[in-house]
């Protein structure tokens, strides 16, 4: 399999450390807030990363973070606490907080058909680890304690800088939220350690031998892949955002603690865009998976529309975009459903678009081939098992519920019925107005509500 590696810029051979077994690690979300959609096109991709490594015969054993803790606004180490500014919005507790969005985390990948990591482990719960970690840096003086704090320091390494271009340096040194902090030996330090917090009203504090306090962002990643993967990581995946300065920071932490290099292969997903530019939590309206369920969208019309495009590539957002997408994904649906279970299974032709679906996945995870493939596929002179049972097995990888008797998932029956009951109710009030809007509503997403005997009823319409 072929893959685009960060760290040598280059697309590489992808050989893991132990034969057919990878590990695979996947910095997990910041639980202040739902994710939006961009987020969650880089969860599609690494879901289809670890899917495309299962097709190919790989064991996969992936772990993620959640972070419920270190938590900066920013990317360096200043700006607010995230999970602090969440628990403040909503009135309630920081550990509240990460538990509410951390379910909604999971609900949101059920929806896109997202596997599940096999282990999945929240920041807290990783303390002892980063202490452990944390000293040993000490020991071996990459780190320095200074004004309360722990920070790594940088100019101990010679490659500190090995994941990102000299040009993207300039780019940093002119970075205007990396704060000025007296503390720090080299600006480009970082943060083992809090004790001294900028925040008096720090809810999750723990005891350690440097003083009571809490973790900086990047040991978290660090700490929780060696624990659970072992020294030696075959790929780290994460947005681009994430290049500088977490995994730059990761990378430097790690190596400088066991020693010798950790990690071979980076992945990273370019980032989903919207008209005003990158989506992000922190600019307060974004989109969510449930806002395009409400807005009468299958979930699976978002990831069609990320497998649609590269994950290299940046991807620009629009419903108009989005609408283009849907009818594909509904008329390729609805070309699946006419195929009749008939003739036989041949063996011979279907691994020829076996070895072209193939193909596509190792070209560096190109899925708008495989996605070409499959369209082959339906258009070919193949019988109508061997077409099933080609659709079934690159759903294991595309996982679009190609197959599924009625695609319509939960979330959207739930819309549906409750607009009805809205109609219904202004049909009582003699609002016939509002009924008429509410059943145009519907009409707009191909949603064909019709009144019977039995009450109302509803069809989607392919
Ligand atoms: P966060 O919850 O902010 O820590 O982000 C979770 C993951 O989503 C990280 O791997 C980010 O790099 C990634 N990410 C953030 N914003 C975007 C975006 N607009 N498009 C794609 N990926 C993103
Ligand atoms: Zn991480």
């Amino acid at each position: 399999m072929k893959l685009y590696n960060t760290l040598t810029r280059t697309i590489e051979n992808f050989i893991p450390h132990n034969k057919n077994e990878v590990t695979l690690y996947t910095c997990g979300p910041t639980v202040y807030h739902f994710a939006h959609i961009g987020n969650m096109r880089n969860y599609i991709s690494e879901d289809i990363l670890e899917k495309s490594l299962n097709y190919l015969e790989y064991n996969v054993k992936r772990c993620m973070n959640i972070t419920d803790v270190g938590h900066l606004t920013s990317d360096s180490d200043s700006g607010d606490d995230k999970m602090l500014k969440g628990a403040k919005r909503e009135h309630t507790t920081v550990l509240d907080i990460a538990q509410k969005y951390t379910e909604a985390f999971k609900k949101d990948c059920e929806k896109l058909n997202i596997k599940w990591p096999d282990i999945v482990v929240p920041a807290t719960s990783y303390i002892s680890e980063y202490i452990k970690m944390t000293e040993k840096l000490l020991e071996k003086d990459y780190a320095y304690e200074s004004n309360g704090n722990i920070y790594f320091d940088i100019s101990k390494l010679n490659n500190y800088y090995s994941l990102i271009n000299k040009n993207d340096e300039m780019v940093i040194g002119a970075r205007e939220d990396v704060e000025k902090d007296e503390n720090k030996k080299n600006q480009g330090d970082f943060v083992l350690w809090f004790t001294k917090s900028k925040f008096d009203d720090q809810e999750l504090k723990w005891d350690s031998p440097f003083g009571t306090g809490y973790p900086g962002w990047h040991i978290e990643c660090s700490a929780i892949a060696i624990n659970n993967l072992g020294e030696y990581l075959d790929i780290h995946c994460g947005g681009v955002d994430n290049i500088f300065p977490h995994h730059t920071n990761e990378i430097a932490q790690s190596e400088s603690y066991l020693g010798h290099k950790w990690c071979n292969y980076w992945f990273h997903t370019e980032h989903l865009n919207d008209k005003t530019g990158k989506m992000s939590k922190s600019k307060g309206d974004f989109l969510t998976v449930n806002s395009l369920i409400e807005k009468g969208y299958n979930p699976l019309v978002f990831r069609y529309m990320c497998l649609s495009s590269h994950y290299r590539k940046q991807l620009l957002f629009d419903f108009h975009n989005l609408d283009n997408m849907k009818d594909s994904y509904n008329k390729l649906l609805n070309k699946i459903k006419n195929i009749k279970d008939e003739g036989n299974i041949e063996e011979d032709k279907i691994k020829v678009y076996q070895d072209k679906f193939k193909e596509a996945l190792e070209n560096d995870l190109n899925t708008a081939q495989a996605l070409t493939v499959l369209y082959d596929v339906l258009k070919s002179d193949l019988s109508g098992k061997s077409k099933l049972y080609l659709i079934n097995d690159f759903d294991k990888v595309l996982s679009l519920d190609l197959l599924k008797e009625e695609t319509i998932d939960n979330d959207l029956k739930i819309y549906i019925e409750n607009k009805i009951k809205e109609r219904n109710t202004a049909k009582q009030n003699k609002d016939y107005e509002k009924a008429d809007q509410i059943r145009e509503e519907l009409q707009k997403h191909n949603i064909i509500i019709k009144d019977t005997r039995e009450g109302t009823t509803f069809e989607i319409q392919k």
